[in-house]
């Protein structure tokens, strides 16, 4: 009898700020259903790409326990997923040589998230590292050889990129009987870009984010304060009123219905009631998770134990990868 192997699903987080509601109804919760039906959940915390941004990277060590701290309390398990930080695995950095050599700059530069974080980076110039950010990213998902990758929208022309890499490398070196590669999948969510207070993407790193971890009180503030229209009728259409629209799906996915029915409830209440009713919503869905959240914080020693057996698995997974990619390209002395 042979036992399949667990597919094995890859996602991450720049250390940059604690996680917000986009990355709950975005990516965290397909993370812990995905999980929950028998994947093996790597977590990448890609500490070395906060630098593609701005010149350095402050405060790490505090985003990085911030991470943890929310992705426990909303469910991952700390047992069995890899949660593990980019500059803890240097193979990663070797895997990163070859990728390299198999994209163009031409290909890089009309990426067009590369485009849109450069037009919101804190830096005047574009860095090699920027540029080359969706090779980094191809060698964190490529290194444990994922089937998917839980992700929002931004991050589909990132992930077009490690797949082109990893057909790329099957088709440059041969050999073994099977592709060295899959081609990993984004999973999209019903909510692949949630917009933050002031209509943009929501970002940690743009200043309009609710976090996770916000308080009520917090998180009524910034609702309150988030950019919609003047139209009293609230309608959902997310062509001509997009902030609209984003405010009734967050609605309607913490109440479990249609976005229509949220905005029909709604009528002629304006944006006013539809931010009351977002705020009720989204603070009761979170209540639980901000509990646990809560009580997890006063834990240091288990988040530091967690990210240690991640660390140490993920290099395992990586030192296999990088033999065998070594081997395939004749790297065998
Ligand atoms: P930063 O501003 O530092 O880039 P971020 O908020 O964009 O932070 P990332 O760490 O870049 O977060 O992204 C982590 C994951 O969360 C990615 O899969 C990304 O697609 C997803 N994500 C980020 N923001 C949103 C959003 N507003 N809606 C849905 N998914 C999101
Ligand atoms: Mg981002």
């Amino acid at each position: 009898m042979t036992i399949e192997p667990r597919p094995r699903v890859l996602t991450g987080d720049r250390p940059t700020g604690p996680l917000h509601l986009g990355h709950y109804f975005g990516s965290l919760q397909n993370r812990v259903r995905l999980q929950a039906e028998g994947a093996e959940l790597f977590v990448v915390i890609p500490d070395y790409q906060v630098l593609t941004d701005r010149d350095v990277a402050d405060r790490l060590a505090e985003y990085v326990e911030e991470l943890l701290l929310d992705y426990l309390a909303v469910g991952i398990d700390a047992e069995r997923a890899v949660i593990f930080t980019h500059s803890s695995v240097p193979a990663l950095n070797q895997l990163l040589l070859p990728f390299l050599s198999l994209i163009s700059t031409a290909e890089l530069q009309r990426n067009p998230t590369v485009k849109d974080e450069i037009a919101h980076s804190r830096q005047s110039q574009v860095s090699g590292l920027m540029l080359t950010y969706p090779v980094h990213q191809a060698a964190d998902i490529l290194f444990c050889k994922a089937a998917l990758v839980p992700v929002g929208q931004d991050q589909l022309p990132h992930l077009e990129v490690a797949r082109t890499i990893a057909r790329r490398f099957n088709a440059r070196y041969p050999g073994g009987a099977s592709p060295l590669f899959p081609e990993p999948q984004a999973l999209l969510s019903a909510l692949p870009m949630l917009l933050g207070t002031d209509g943009g993407k929501m970002s940690k790193s743009r200043g309009n984010a609710i976090a996770l971890g916000a308080n009520e009180d917090e998180t009524a503030r910034l609702l309150r304060g988030a950019k919609t229209d003047t139209e009293r009728r609230i309608t959902f259409d997310p062509l001509h009123r997009p902030e609209v629209a984003s405010l009734l799906q967050l609605a309607a996915l913490c109440q479990i219905r249609a976005p229509q029915e949220v905005a029909e409830d709604i009528g002629d209440g304006g944006a006013s009631a539809l931010k009351e009713l977002v705020t009720e919503v989204v603070n009761e869905h979170l209540r639980p998770i901000r509990r646990r959240r809560a009580e997890l914080t006063g834990d240091r020693g288990h988040l530091r134990e967690v990210l240690a057996r991640g660390n140490a698995r993920a290099n395992e997974v990586a030192q296999a990868t990088l033999a065998e990619v070594t081997a395939a390209m004749g790297m065998r002395y």
